[in-house]
């Protein structure tokens, strides 16, 4: 969850972090911001809202300089407060300095605990608010050492952007569990950001990923960037990046997401087949996947479900209720193509079972004579704790029941999910991945 954005060297940077946090908008709806640097002065604006709500002209004219860093925040229950909307920044010996990140940090309430009892006073519920925290009491000289005396406290999974008046640091952990790309515009100067997407819409052109356990340093002046090994890589790209969280036309690692999704349905075809009139997608979540089990399949793909691309993400609101009317207010069945007809439908996974069990309930409704559910990830059993919001145990729908009994609960036909393995093929069986939600694996200790 979240998407992170910095710009470095181009003129009214901010305006450019503004677009690419546009491109970025699906990783994260309830806050944005934006701090720029004019070399001089850090100036900061952030509010709840989406990007094209809380940023203007007259907003981007004020967030002056050649230099911005940026966020999208992905709501979760209970924390909707302004105060935890990124970028943070402050003030502190060696000037402004501002920050925002992408990840969860797993030691965060051990750190912030002894950071209290130092006397820190927090702001905000943000574990990046320790971050700001440690590089702010550090007895290092420079910002950079600052900052990896910083790194080494903390663990988990994050992608960093640090600016200060004249720099800007990019980070990914070890594992490099949440994606993190760099651009360069044809001009001169630098674009990083959580997906390739962003650096599309901006033409900034892929120079590569920030590695596993990497600080890359933008120095002003300098043409190229530093990059410097912090920590041994020991590669656990996130899964479910690839399954839901990403845009289908972003790359990561090299391996675009819409044509994995689209493997991963062909893999679910080969393993769960059924006879059916057609294929129909949970728009957009299942699109890439839908297309894939068609063509392996042979059977005709059809939208029999539209979307209303007004209403946001069906985990925006935090309570049962309102959660399963949002279904229905964002997915419709058009009954004509489905009446009569046995169906297969696809989605990219199951967590609570609610979308699921709304989607079958209307596509019943509306005729169809059997729905066939084909799920293009392997039962989510464990919460991750690594930066996507998937709840607890006690609300996860895979954690308490096996698929025939998630069948019975959801009202299909039949139900089907795809493999461990066959997730990992579809990926590439070149590099490792982070399966937590499937396997329940925690890497990091
Ligand atoms: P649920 O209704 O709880 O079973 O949620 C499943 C639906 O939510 C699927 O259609 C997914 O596309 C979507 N989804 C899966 N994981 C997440 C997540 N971490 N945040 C928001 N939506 C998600």
């Amino acid at each position: 969850m979240c998407a992170i954005v910095g710009v470095f060297d181009v003129k009214h940077a901010s305006k450019i972090a503004y677009y690419a946090l546009f491109a970025m908008q699906h990783r994260g709806q309830e806050a944005t911001g934006i701090s720029a640097s004019d070399g001089k002065k850090i100036r900061t604006l952030k509010d709840n809202g989406l990007v094209t709500e809380v940023f203007n002209e007259d907003k981007l004219s004020f967030l002056q300089g050649d230099m911005a860093i940026g966020h999208n925040r992905y709501s979760t229950a209970g924390s909707d407060s302004v105060r935890d909307a990124q970028p943070v920044a402050a003030s502190y010996k060696l000037g402004d300095i501002s920050i925002v990140h992408n990840g969860n940090l797993i030691n965060k309430h051990e750190v912030r605990s002894k950071l209290i009892e130092q006397g820190a006073i927090f702001q905000s519920s943000m574990d990046t608010e320790n971050i700001i925290h440690l590089i702010a009491r550090s007895q290092q000289g420079k910002l950079q050492d600052r900052i990896i005396e910083a790194l080494h406290i903390i663990k988990g999974a994050y992608c960093l952007l640090i600016q200060s008046r004249t720099k800007m640091f990019a980070m990914r952990d070890r594992y490099g569990v949440r994606p993190l790309s760099i651009g360069r515009f044809k001009n001169g100067g630098y674009i990083v950001a959580s997906e390739t997407c962003a650096l599309d819409l901006v033409d900034a052109e892929f120079v590569r990923d920030v590695r596993p356990g990497e600080m890359v340093i933008f120095h002003q002046g300098e043409k190229e960037f530093e990059s410097i090994q912090l920590f041994e890589p020991d590669p656990h790209v996130c899964a479910f990046e690839f399954i839901y969280f990403a845009r289908p036309d972003s790359v990561i690692e090299g391996k675009n997401v819409y044509a994995i999704r689209k493997k991963m349905g062909m893999k679910l075809a080969e393993l769960a087949p059924v006879e059916a009139d057609f294929v129909i997608p949970v728009p957009d979540s299942g699109v890439s996947a839908a297309l894939g089990y068609a063509q392996a399949s042979g059977i005709p793909f059809e939208m029999a479900i539209v979307r209303n691309h007004y209403v946001g993400r069906t985990f925006i609101e935090p309570t049962q209720a309102v959660r399963d009317l949002k279904v229905k207010l964002k997915l419709s069945p058009i009954h004509k193509i489905l009446e009569g007809k046995k169906i297969v439908v696809i989605d990219d996974s199951i967590v609570r079972g609610t979308t699921s069990r709304q989607i079958v309930k209307l596509l019943k409704r509306a005729g169809a004579a059997e729905v066939h559910m084909r799920i293009a990830s392997p039962t989510i059993e464990h919460p991750c704790l690594y930066g996507i919001d998937t709840p607890s145990y006690k609300e996860l729908i895979s954690a308490n029941k096996n698929v025939e009994e998630v069948r019975e609960y959801i009202e299909a036909d039949s139900l089907a999910f795809l493999s461990i393995d066959a997730l990992k093929e579809s990926i590439g069986n070149d590099m490792n991945y982070s399966l937590v939600s499937f396997d329940g694996n925690y890497f990091i200790k």
